[in-house]
């Protein structure tokens, strides 16, 4: 009998491709995918991967083709597809906003009332002004939304922005977001229990991936009569690990610590007289 395989669709090649067969290599998936590559089956995890333009992912999933897909939400929520968000990745994140040119005084959404506005997400737009009560005129095109503009083929864009270089680079301003967006993890409706079974482990996997980048494991040797204080300063994850170390009156703590609290705990560690603090990444967390 044929092993049941769970099919995930990822980006062949744009923004998420990296990140995403990193994230399932993370998981410790072992795949091939060489340039060109349309499928692979991993040696050492019930899955195999497509790989598919983006946009092709939300059907693909809804009709089956493939049983769990990495997509963007904005790319999702423009599909308007019917499939179960999973869990947000973390990675490919942007925000979809509207812009107008420079020399465009903006006050509201009001000022978008019998405008031109150029967009590849027309529907997300359209539910968008609609909401806000706005009857702007949207044109859907296919690409190079952010030269729209200037070569006189709208008033205004509506389009994915990350840093907003882009857009200040063919003088547009950015005025109002309509959603925020990151990679997630779709799968289709009624998933079949064995593929089920599946997906559960895959996500565990995942989540624990996720948490290990969102951590920091922390070295360093401190001085005993100073270990009380400098324990303090360190949560772990039940509490710090303290040994001694080979010259009395010294001890070696470990810890693991949140990303966003490193800098503020270490400065603090070495006012209290922490040395030779070491910082490493983890590779999964397992909770
Ligand atoms: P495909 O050939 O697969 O259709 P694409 O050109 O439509 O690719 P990419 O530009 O590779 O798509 O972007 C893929 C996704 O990356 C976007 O849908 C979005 O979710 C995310 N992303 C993150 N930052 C940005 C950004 N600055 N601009 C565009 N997309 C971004
Ligand atoms: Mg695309």
């Amino acid at each position: 009998m044929q092993e049941t395989k769970l099919k995930i669709a990822v980006q062949k090649s744009g923004r998420l491709s990296e990140d995403s067969t990193s994230l399932l290599k993370r998981c410790g998936v072992k795949f091939n995918n060489g340039l060109g590559k349309l499928k692979s089956e991993a040696e050492n995890f019930p899955i195999e991967i497509f790989f598919l333009r983006d946009d092709d992912i939300p059907e693909y999933v809804a009709d089956g083709v493939a049983d769990v897909g990495i997509v963007g939400e904005n790319v999702l929520a423009e599909a308007g597809k019917a499939v179960d968000s999973i869990e947000k990745l973390g990675y490919g994140k942007c925000r979809l906003s509207l812009a107008v040119p420079k020399n465009f005084a903006y006050q509201s959404l009001k000022d978008f009332d019998g405008k031109r506005v150029a967009t590849t997400y027309p529907r997300i737009l359209s539910a968008f002004f609609a909401e806000n009560k706005v009857n702007a005129d949207i044109h859907t095109i296919s690409g190079s939304v952010e030269i729209a503009p200037s070569i006189g083929l709208a008033d205004a864009v509506c389009d994915l922005v990350s840093s907003g270089s882009t857009l200040f680079t063919n003088g547009l301003r950015e005025v109002e977001t309509v959603m925020q967006s990151e990679a997630v993890l779709i799968a289709r409706k009624n998933l079949p229990a064995d593929l089920q079974v599946i997906l559960e482990k895959l996500l565990f996997r995942i989540k624990s991936v996720k948490a290990a980048k969102r951590n920091k494991y922390i070295l360093l040797n401190a001085p005993d009569e100073k270990l009380d204080e400098i324990v303090a300063l360190l949560p772990g994850i039940k509490s710090p690990t303290v040994m001694p170390l080979a010259e009395t009156g010294w001890s070696s703590v470990h810890s693991v610590i949140n990303e966003n609290d490193l800098w503020e705990i270490v400065e603090q560690l070495k006012i209290v007289g922490a040395e030779g603090v070491l910082v490493l990444s983890i590779d999964q967390m397992i909770q």
